[in-house]
């Protein structure tokens, strides 16, 4: 991580800048200052997050993963009638407890969280060989802003599991880190941010149905579209367990994000393809959003962006969320054990499969749900992003002006220009704008990629819009 002394980041208070003297000095700046940076903007931390971030417990989500495992087997087409709810054993048991503790912690702060489900009968489909009734449990912490209450981040884990067989819906199929973990995170998030307040919305969802075809998920997603919600960043926690086999690295945590979005139209992809806007997808500015945020809180596990919607072979709830046109981002252990994913327990040979509580590190997962939390915290904090962000193209110069209309919330109290050079990965340079809605910035369009993101008076930052070229 670099200070924020060591980052390149300009003020701009004037709104004339496009004249050359103003634009004269900013280039004399860039020559004497050191313009190339891992990482553009000036650190923030909010000590409010930090103290929540503290408060997430290692033995709480030791404690939910093993209670998700008691289930036996959360297989979706596993029973869920009365008698086993109350014997404690199938998916139904698993959904009951899931959102009782969502009561217990919304009780905790007064009534903060909605606890609601979104129930829906799953159709005979490859992997769901009678109608089955699947079930989304979710608590909304809704945002105290009337308006930035629209914007909403998401966090997400699937309930459900398998063994070997899809059928088998009574062996032990433990899903201890496939994905008892995730669900952790989200639960996790939920208790440790429902004691704060935030101007914005947090949905806080586990889902069922992954393991059939991503049901639950897909039909989350639409029915949040056809509510017309505003999610601005959805985090799929999938497999955050950390196996503790040989190879696996408990400081990283892969981030996964599409290319081009899923939901583009033809003509958003001839404007991708034209301009190279193939990096920048919604759901990749969020990416970079995590790895920012991971490094201003100083946590223990980094993320690593994956610039792939997904693994080989894999797909997983996020994929859901980016066909309905949302960002969406999966977050993965560095290196997955296969004899511990959609496995019988057992041992052959003397090897173990099964994904058993055991091979999971709880301090990893506690890590990870840091992350999430730090990420859906900061965003929750933001302003609204800037609107309607454009970069002008109709005269060819080495300058850059951007223009853009301020946030709708009023919130926002100066924004920042964000660029990098084309080939590289994240931002490298940013330049503060205030009480302004247009920058000119020394450097030729042509080589670098602009977003411009918005902050409050604090320091929370909105996610970075990239601009549309403005001719
Ligand atoms: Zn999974």
């Amino acid at each position: 991580m670099l200070l924020a002394t060591e980052r390149k980041t300009l003020v701009i208070t004037n709104r004339s800048l496009a004249n050359i003297v103003s634009t004269s000095i900013l280039l004399c700046l860039c020559l004497f200052l050191p313009c190339v940076h891992a990482g553009a903007q000036t650190a923030f931390s909010d000590p409010q997050i930090k103290t929540a971030l503290s408060q997430i417990s290692v033995a709480q989500i030791h404690s939910d993963i093993e209670k998700l495992v008691s289930f036996q087997n959360r297989s979706t087409i596993s029973a869920q009638d009365a008698d086993s709810i109350k014997a404690g054993r199938g998916i139904g048991a698993a959904r009951e407890w899931i959102k009782a503790e969502f009561e217990k912690y919304s009780r905790d702060c007064g009534g903060c969280l909605e606890v609601n489900t979104d129930s829906f009968t799953q159709p005979v489909s490859e992997r769901v060989p009678s109608p089955a009734q699947l079930t989304n449990v979710y608590a909304v912490l809704r945002g105290t802003d009337p308006q930035n209450a629209k914007r909403i981040v998401l966090v997400t884990g699937h309930y459900d599991s398998r063994n070997s067989t899809n059928e088998n819906t009574t062996d032990l199929a433990p899903g201890a880190n496939d994905d008892a973990s995730g669900t952790a995170v989200s639960l996790e998030c939920a208790r440790v941010l429902s004691k704060l307040k935030f101007p914005g919305t947090i949905v806080f969802l586990t889902v069922a149905g992954e393991e059939q075809g991503l049901y639950g998920s897909k039909h989350f997603a639409e029915f949040a579209k056809a509510q017309g919600w505003n999610i601005e960043a959805i985090l799929n926690n999938d497999i955050v367990g950390g196996d503790k086999s040989p190879g696996q690295d408990a400081k990283v945590v892969r981030v996964f994000s599409e290319s081009i979005p899923d939901s583009a139209s033809d003509k958003d992809i001839r404007m991708i393809r034209a301009l190279g806007g193939e990096n920048d997808s919604p759901s990749r500015e969020l990416a970079r959003y995590i790895v920012q945020t991971a490094s201003e809180y100083q946590l223990q596990v980094a993320p690593l962006m994956e610039f792939r919607r997904d693994r080989y072979l894999r797909g997983g709830d996020h994929i859901s969320f980016n066909q309905a046109g949302f960002a969406a981002v999966r977050l993965t252990e560095f290196r997955e054990n296969y004899d511990h994913q959609h496995q019988n327990v057992r041992t052959e040979n003397g090897i173990e499969y099964g994904d058993l509580p055991k091979f999971v590190d709880f301090d990893y997962v506690a890590n990870v749900a840091r992350v999430n939390a730090a990420t859906l915290a900061a965003l929750a904090s933001a302003p609204d992003p800037p609107r309607n962000v454009r970069l002008q193209t109709k005269e060819l110069v080495n300058d850059s002006t951007l223009v853009w209309a301020a946030p709708a919330d009023g919130r926002a109290a100066s924004c920042e220009v964000l660029w990098r050079a084309t080939a590289a990965p994240d931002w490298e340079h940013s330049q503060s704008i205030q009480n302004a809605t247009k920058a000119t910035v020394p450097v030729s369009k042509d080589n670098v990629i602009f977003g411009v993101q918005a902050l409050d008076a604090a320091g929370h930052r909105s996610l970075p819009v990239v601009p549309a070229p403005e001719r």
